[in-house]
């Protein structure tokens, strides 16, 4: 009888045990991050300034002005990264362990972007400033980094995804989408969403249109929602990590999309100087993704988002307003309802 008490004592024991750990992992699963929720949807609209010349290709990059004198220009692991050895990078974070982000949803967050990589002498540092200060952001990559062979770009996009970064398209190769027709559109976006997948594993919910061109046909083209900007750090034009830091700095609010471009050394520097900084002042880093599903946006293909801050909808406005800043200069389809 006592014998019996004792088994069932120990397998009572036993599974409590068995059910703190599941519920231990669970939480922990819980908490690492959400990522790749939304699948699918399409934008439409607008026309803005993205600096963009990828340096390896100045080809594909539509001619702006920041092309010519780019000098990444490798597609090897490229040597004038001189300030950066970023071997420590991550490392020397003492509360860092696992990181493991639980996002409050009802705090302020921030989603920062970057288009045009990847470029591993810079995402790599990109990323691994995401990581140390805990949280995530989301890279709008150009299919054509992600061909077989561009082995440095794949390792450090999936290095990337690895850490909880969202992955999203920025084109094949960076052409004004308003200048294709329907086809040439869709195959823009499928053949590098298809090159993204196969290489991380994860569908690409997002799409970044070059330079923020948009019109009709691209918005009912592209089948997937188009994410902007509210805050334009000018990187690719300035090429200096103050003025980078100072525009984000002082434009970034609570539901801000930052556009950046992770290309040049000075705009990692910039990123690693800003984390720090914003996290002090209460800010969470999510991914585009993350940031709309917390704001309740429902994504739709075809649209677009992320020109104004991304707030709320059942919250009141707080002072900041939304933003008439930014999106001033964009031509917003979205004003007319879609037609679909
Ligand atoms: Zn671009």
């Amino acid at each position: 009888m006592n014998g019996m008490r004792q088994r069932r004592k120990i397998v009572m024991v036993g599974v409590l045990l068995m059910t703190g750990m599941v519920l231990l992992i669970d939480a922990f699963a819980l908490g690492k991050k959400i990522h790749s929720k939304f699948q699918d949807a399409n934008g439409q609209t607008v026309k803005a300034d993205d600096g963009t010349i990828s340096s390896e290709d100045d080809r594909t990059a539509e001619g702006s002005s920041a092309s010519g004198t780019d000098k990444n220009t490798s597609k090897e692991p490229d040597t004038d990264k001189s300030d950066t050895d970023k071997p420590d990078a991550g490392k020397s974070d003492p509360d860092d362990g696992i990181s493991m982000t639980v996002v409050d949803p009802d705090g302020p967050m921030v989603a920062f972007t970057f288009d045009d990589g990847p470029y591993s002498p810079v995402t790599d540092r990109i990323v691994a400033a995401f990581e140390k200060n805990g949280g995530s952001c989301t890279f709008f990559n150009l299919g054509e980094r992600w061909e077989s062979g561009m082995t440095d770009y794949i390792r450090s996009g999936q290095n990337a995804v690895a850490k909880g970064d969202e992955i999203a398209t920025h084109t094949y190769n960076h052409p004004d989408l308003t200048t294709l027709s329907p086809e040439a559109i869709r195959n823009q976006v499928n053949k590098s969403c298809k090159l993204i997948e196969k290489n991380t594993g994860k569908p690409v919910a997002l799409l970044r249109p070059p330079g923020g061109a948009v019109n009709e046909t691209v918005s009912a083209s592209v089948g997937k929602p188009m994410i902007l900007w509210s805050v334009d750090t000018q990187d690719w034009k300035n090429r200096d990590a103050d003025m980078v830091y100072d525009t984000a700095i002082s434009q970034i609010q609570d539901g801000s999309v930052v556009l950046m471009h992770d290309l040049y050394e000075t705009t990692a520097t910039a990123v690693e100087r800003l984390l720090p900084e914003l996290k002090k002042q209460g800010y969470q880093f999510v991914t585009v993704s993350e940031l709309c599903e917390y704001r309740n946006v429902e994504l739709e293909d075809g649209n677009i988002y992320g020109n104004n801050t991304i707030k709320n909808p059942d919250k009141p406005a707080t002072d900041e307003g939304n933003s008439d800043d930014a999106s001033a200069d964009y031509i917003n389809y979205d004003d007319e309802e879609s037609p679909e």
